[in-house]
């Protein structure tokens, strides 16, 4: 076991995905791999949802942010997002929104249309360190990114650059902690070199496909569909293999010396930070705002449990 912000060095456990279901009316079902019980977060990401790939009507009505950067990437299917700053973007595969809520915004995300349809994406929330957890709200969408061309044995790859930092090539997406988050394909028969950077800590997810990592010990453990493999720090590279073509996205950063109070959409450092958040959305401050064409329908804050809210600790 290590305090937070110390490397682990190269380990590789599984962090299995847990169904989890999503709030509203129409409800769906989520994969949610971070939060994990054993770790909070691989540099600073500190959640991952995965919802599809399923035939759904997405309605997630407004509902509040603060402390975070919400990174939404499509798979399969548009998303439209609405927000507290007028924002009303249609996304679609290969393309990011990120949101950065700072003190706090709010925002809608519903699919296309008033039938079912289908949906598949990947949620993901940076935590924002504390030199920038108060900043104005603001929002982007990157309808390109750049990419890597990573060359191996059966074949060439090619990783996406979504947010941070992978060999050398960084995504124009605003980052405020050494982070990297990178989708790869693996060409059927292909071995592909992901270069890591040996002072952060980095996970694999499959999203499409079969994909095997291996490093000089040989082939690792994979998690099951919808888990993460944590690789932890001290790597300089992992081979990533597919038999017949896959999908994977890589995460990492150096690891977060902050320890994180997360209840509900907000992430913080205290109880009382998150109360504050509780009392602003619920009683409709100028804090967080309206999002225009909702009429003034939004997600309610639930419950605060009767316990003062603690930090999560690593226990890898
Ligand atoms: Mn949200």
């Amino acid at each position: 076991m290590t305090s937070h912000g110390e490397a682990p060095g190269p380990v590789a456990l599984r962090l299995e995905a847990r169904d989890v279901p999503l709030g509203g009316l129409r409800a769906m079902q989520v994969r949610r791999a971070l939060p994990h019980r054993a770790l909070p977060t691989i540099g600073a990401w500190c959640f991952l949802d995965r919802f599809g790939p399923q035939r759904a009507t997405m309605r997630v009505e407004p509902h509040p942010h603060i402390g975070l950067q919400t990174v939404t990437w499509p798979l399969e299917g548009e998303i439209r997002h609405r927000d507290t700053l007028g924002s009303d973007v249609v996304l679609r595969p290969g393309e990011l929104n990120l949101m950065t809520a700072g003190a706090g915004i709010a925002h809608s995300e519903y699919s296309m249309g008033d039938s079912p349809t289908e949906l598949d994406a990947l949620q993901l929330w940076v935590a924002l360190p504390d030199h920038a957890r108060h900043v104005d709200p603001s929002f982007e969408t990157h309808r390109t990114l750049p990419t890597v061309e990573l060359a191996g044995r059966g074949g060439a790859g090619t990783a996406t650059v979504i947010l941070g930092t992978l060999a050398g090539v960084t995504s124009p997406a605003t980052a405020h902690t050494p982070i990297v988050g990178a989708q790869i394909t693996v060409p059927a028969g292909a071995t592909l070199p992901l270069p890591l950077e040996p002072a952060w800590e980095h996970g694999v997810l499959v999203v499409d496909g079969t994909a095997t990592v291996a490093d000089a010990s040989g082939a690792l453990a994979m998690p099951d569909d919808g888990g993460v493999l944590y690789l932890g720090t001290g790597r300089e590279s992992v081979a990533v293999g597919s038999p017949s073509g896959a999908t994977v996205v890589v995460l990492g950063g150096e690891p977060l010396a902050e320890r994180l109070v997360m209840w509900w959409n907000f992430v913080a450092r205290d109880h009382d930070e998150i109360v504050a958040a509780w009392h602003d959305w619920n009683g409709r401050s100028a804090r967080f705002g309206e999002v225009p064409g909702h009429g003034g329908v939004r997600i309610p804050a639930p419950p605060m449990p009767d316990v003062r809210l603690t930090p999560r600790s690593r226990r890898v």
